[in-house]
């Protein structure tokens, strides 16, 4: 307890976190653990391998919201939660703390999958190595100019052919036109390969049988001139490789790896009850099965929706429907007051870019694709960040 308030843990400071803070002002003792003082919003992200958008639009600042909601702030990463004390355990620069809490949400996302030499690739996260793949992308190209015979220079792999892949793809693609522009190197030069392990992109965001927003996305993409390598595992990567489990092997200066967020293995080892992907189960209201205390939303919950039954897909538009419940939630719990189920949209928005401005939207049978869907995209993110710092909105249309 601070002072008569109890307090209130958010671990981990994804899509919930600012709602949480704003909802629990004066009602709790708030204390927010993230390892940066910034959230990161990953679905404008891959604009950063583009150049069209700067580290400073896709950060949301965390602690300006955190001091304004009078909560504390520790940095770090949650390593344990030990429910029966009501302690959980943070890894701090300072070394481990242990910290007590009456109510706990946990919003800690996931992690990469990992792969063999996956130092070896630039990643999805941080954000900071998109931004680092743009340079390096930059310099192959430069280097191309100047008659740098290195194998594979202008070679550019991606790998992982989920909706995030693929729009690195598309993003990519961008880029690579204009250094093929500003340095007169034509772009059938370039080669551009997407590996994928399943046979369809984008796949498990429609219903099972529906995959015409897959065939949408694919027909974007192999227009673009990008050879698409379906079911095809990745083994490993190279400091200029990229192995193939069938035993082929790919030169690339430029591998990006998509291939796959898990969740965080530290959550299988805190006794909590688990769904079929690794996440925290919880129950419709947000509320880990078993647990009277704790909360978790977002990518390391798992929610089971539907009939027949099946988990709610790990995307941020259901994140963010998810904060405002959670929140709720939270101070519904502090008062005593009964619990607001969470009842996911029927049908999500979901849009991929694809190259040359375009995108493929879908909501619900509804697919669209073409400069609109993108303008549409950006909308949201305008309308989604403008809530959260001062932006303009010239920054989110190209
Ligand atoms: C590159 C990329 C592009 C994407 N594009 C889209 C898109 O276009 N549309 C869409 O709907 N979804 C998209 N997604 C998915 C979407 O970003 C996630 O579903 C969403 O971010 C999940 O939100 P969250 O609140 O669960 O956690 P996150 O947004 O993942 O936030 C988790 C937070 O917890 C912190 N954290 C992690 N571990 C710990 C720990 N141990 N202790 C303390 N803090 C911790 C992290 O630093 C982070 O700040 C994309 C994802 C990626 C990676």
């Amino acid at each position: 307890m601070t002072g008569s308030l109890p307090t209130v843990i958010l671990a981990g400071c994804g899509y919930g976190a600012i709602e949480a803070l704003r909802t629990l002002k004066g009602q709790a003792g708030v204390i927010a653990i993230n390892p940066y003082p910034y959230i990161v919003n990953s679905g404008m992200s891959t604009r950063l391998l583009s150049g069209r958008f700067s580290l400073d639009l896709v950060r949301i600042p965390l602690l300006e919201h955190i001091q304004a909601n009078r909560a504390e702030y520790v940095q770090g990463r949650v390593t344990q939660i030990q429910p029966q004390a009501q302690t959980l355990t943070v890894q701090t620069e300072r070394g481990l703390q242990r910290l007590v809490y009456n109510y706990l949400l946990v919003n800690v996302g996931r992690e990469l999958r990992p792969i063999e030499g996956i130092q070896h690739a630039f990643t999805i996260r941080p954000a900071e190595q998109l931004l680092a793949a743009y340079s390096w992308i930059q310099k192959c190209w430069r280097r191309a100019a100047q008659g740098d015979p290195t194998p594979g220079l202008l070679t550019f792999v991606v790998v992982g052919g989920g909706c995030t892949g693929t729009e690195l793809m598309g993003e990519l693609y961008d880029l690579c036109q204009q250094m093929s522009r500003e340095t007169g190197i034509p772009l059938t030069q370039a080669r551009f390969v997407l590996i994928n392990r399943n046979r369809s992109l984008a796949a498990g965001i429609a219903p099972e049988g529906d995959n015409r927003f897959s065939r949408s996305i694919e027909a974007a993409i192999r227009r673009l001139g990008v050879e698409i390598w379906s079911e095809c595992q990745v083994k490993a990567l190279g400091p200029e490789q990229v192995w193939l489990a069938d035993g082929r092997e790919l030169v690339a200066q430029t591998r990006l790896w998509a291939g796959g967020l898990q969740a965080p293995q530290w959550l299988s080892e805190v006794g909590l009850p688990l769904g079929s992907s690794g996440g925290l189960l919880v129950d419709e209201y947000l509320r880990v099965k078993g647990s009277e205390q704790i909360l978790a939303m977002g990518d390391c919950a798992d929610f089971i929706w539907g009939s027949p039954a099946r988990l709610l897909p790990k995307i941020g538009v259901y994140a963010v429907r998810q904060a405002p419940i959670a929140a709720q939630n939270l101070l519904r719990l502090i008062r005593g007051q009964p619990l607001i189920p969470y009842r996911p949209q029927a049908t999500a928005f979901v849009c991929v870019t694809v190259g040359n401005r375009i995108a493929v939207a879908k909501k619900g049978p509804w697919i669209g694709r073409g400069y609109l869907a993108t303008v549409l995209k950006n909308l949201f993110d305008w309308l989604y960040m403008r809530r959260l710092k001062p932006v303009r909105w010239q920054e989110f249309f190209y």
